[in-house]
C-alpha cells in the first residue's frame, strides 16, 4: 500500500475507490448502522468523535437482557456468568487493552464527568504549598467546571487553575510550554489534568512526555481520554499515569449515555487508604451482600464504584468493544492515519485561503478541525445538504473525524467534492 502524501495524492474519485479496495478493514463498515439521508442514501458520517455509530450486534444483546429481566426478575442478578451482579466485568479486559492497562486497573462505571469528580476527590489533595491544577487551555467545559468545583471544595479559586494557551499566531499549545511551567512552578502544582486529545482542535498531547516530567516533580497526573480512547495508542500502565477517565459513546460506539470508564494505576489502587467517595458497589465482593456497616474497598479501580450499574447502558459495549481487538489496534491505527492524511491533503489541495487546519499533523488522531474564515456556517450548511455529517463549533470551526471502523475513503472524498462545489457555485 503506497503511503498517502502531498506527492502521491490524486484528487480524482477513482483514487478513493482504489484506496477502499486496498482497505483490509473495509468489511467492518457492514457491522454498523450507517444513518441515511432523506433520499435513503447513506450519509458520510464524520461525527464519531461526538456520538459513535450503532454496532448492529447491539440490538440482540439488549433484547436478551430485556428477556432476562422479563423471565427472571431479580434472579437476573445471579444468572450465570453474565448475571447483572458482575456484568461490568464483561467489559474490563477489552477496555484495559484499549488503554494499555492491567484488568485490575480498569472499571466501567457511571458517566465521564462523574468519574472525573470521583477520582479528583481522591487524587486532588492540595496542601498550603501545593494547591494548583495545571491544564490545557480550552479544555472541555465540563472538565473546567469540575476542576473549579474541586478547587472550590478545598477553598481555592480560579487563580489556582493554570491553563496553557497557544502562543500568539499558533493554533495549539506546545509541549515545551507545559514543560517550562512544570520546571518553574512544579512545586506549587498538585495535579496535571490533561485531555489526551483536545476536543476542539483535535491536538494529540504528548501524554507520556508530560506525565513523566510532572511525576518527577511530585505532581499527580490525570487524563481525560474522552477523545483519545479508541482513537490513539494508549499505554497508561507503562506511562505511569495516576488516573484516567473516559466516556464510551464517542469512538467506543457504546451508544448515547453509555457507561464510562476509569483507570487507577496499580501502584495507587492496590493499597489505597486515602479518602474517597465510597459506595456499596466498591465494597469487597465477598461480604457486600452481608451488608456490613464498615466499608472494605475492593482492591484496584473497582474500589471506586458507587452503585449497582445501569446494565442497559452497558450492553452495547459488549457489541462494540470486541470489534477493536478483532480489527487489530495496529491496523486500525494505520487506517486512521491514512484516512486522516487523505482528508488533510484533499483539503490542502483546494488551496482555499479561507481554510486552515487547526489540528497538528503529528501526532495525529482521527479528528481534523478546520478553521473557516468568513462564511464558515454557510460552508457547514452546504456540507450538510450534501449528506455530510460534521460538527459545527462557534465561531468558525468545522470538526470532522473519519473513523477507521466504519468510514471509507469514498466518504472522505465526498467532503472534498462538497467543499469544491461550494466555491464553484458561490464564486464571489
Ligand atoms: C465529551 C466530553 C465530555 C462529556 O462529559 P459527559 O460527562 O460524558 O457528559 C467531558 N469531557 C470531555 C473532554 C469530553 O470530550
Amino acid at each position: 500500500m503506497a503511503a498517502i502524501s502531498k506527492e502521491t495524492l490524486r484528487t480524482d474519485a477513482q483514487y478513493a475507490l482504489e484506496l477502499d479496495a486496498q482497505d483490509v478493514l473495509s468489511g467492518f463498515r457492514e457491522r454498523f448502522h450507517i444513518p441515511k439521508d432523506a433520499s435513503g442514501k447513506p450519509e458520510a458520517y464524520f461525527c464519531g468523535n461526538s456520538l459513535g455509530l450503532m454496532p448492529k450486534a447491539a440490538r440482540a444483546l439488549i433484547e436478551a437482557e430485556l428477556d432476562r429481566w422479563a423471565r427472571l426478575g431479580v434472579e437476573g442478578h445471579v444468572d450465570g456468568e453474565t448475571g447483572w451482579k458482575d456484568y461490568h466485568e464483561l467489559l474490563t479486559e477489552a477496555g484495559a487493552q484499549l488503554v494499555g492497562a492491567k484488568n485490575s486497573e480498569v472499571v466501567f462505571m457511571n458517566t465521564l464527568t462523574v468519574n472525573l469528580n470521583l477520582l479528583m476527590s481522591s487524587f486532588f489533595r492540595p496542601t498550603p504549598e501545593r494547591n494548583c491544577i495545571l491544564a490545557e487551555g480550552h479544555s472541555f467545559p465540563s472538565d473546567r467546571y469540575a476542576m473549579l468545583g474541586q478547587l472550590g471544595i478545598h477553598g481555592y479559586d480560579e487563580k489556582h487553575l493554570i491553563e496553557v494557551f497557544p502562543k500568539a499566531g499558533a493554533h495549539t499549545p506546545k509541549t515545551e510550554q507545559f514543560l517550562e511551567i512544570i520546571e518553574k512552578d512544579g512545586d506549587k502544582i498538585a495535579l496535571l489534568l490533561l485531555g489526551g486529545v483536545n476536543y476542539y482542535t483535535g491536538q494529540v498531547f504528548e501524554m507520556h512526555t508530560l506525565a513523566a516530567a510532572a511525576r518527577k516533580k511530585g505532581i499527580v497526573v490525570g487524563l481525560d481520554l474522552a477523545h483519545a480512547v479508541g482513537n490513539v495508542p494508549l499505554h497508561l500502565h507503562d506511562w505511569d499515569i495516576d488516573f484516567a477517565v473516559w466516556c464510551s459513546y464517542k469512538y467506543l460506539n457504546g451508544g448515547p449515555g453509555a457507561v464510562a470508564g476509569a483507570f487507577v494505576h496499580e501502584r495507587i489502587g492496590a493499597q489505597f487508604k486515602g479518602p474517597r467517595l465510597a459506595g456499596w458497589w466498591g465494597h469487597d465482593k465477598a461480604s457486600r451482600f452481608k451488608m456490613p456497616p464498615d466499608f472494605i474497598p475492593i482492591s484496584g479501580a473497582e474500589g471506586w464504584q458507587q452503585s449497582n450499574p445501569p446494565i442497559l447502558s452497558m450492553v452495547p459495549l459488549r457489541a462494540s468493544l470486541p470489534l477493536f481487538a478483532e480489527a487489530g489496534l495496529e491496523r486500525l491505527q494505520e487506517k486512521s492515519s491514512r484516512l486522516t492524511t487523505y482528508l488533510r491533503e484533499l483539503i490542502l489541495s483546494l488551496e482555499r485561503p479561507e481554510l486552515s487546519i487547526l489540528t497538528p499533523a503529528e501526532p495525529q488522531g482521527c479528528q481534523v478541525s478546520v478553521f473557516v474564515e468568513n462564511r464558515g456556517k454557510e460552508l457547514f450548511d452546504h456540507l450538510s445538504r450534501a449528506g455530510i455529517v460534521a460538527d459545527w463549533r462557534e465561531p468558525n470551526v468545522i470538526r470532522m473525524a473519519p473513523v477507521p471502523l466504519y468510514n471509507s475513503f469514498a466518504d472522505v472524498y465526498r467532503i472534498y467534492e462538497a467543499i469544491r462545489s461550494f466555491w464553484n457555485t458561490n464564486q464571489r
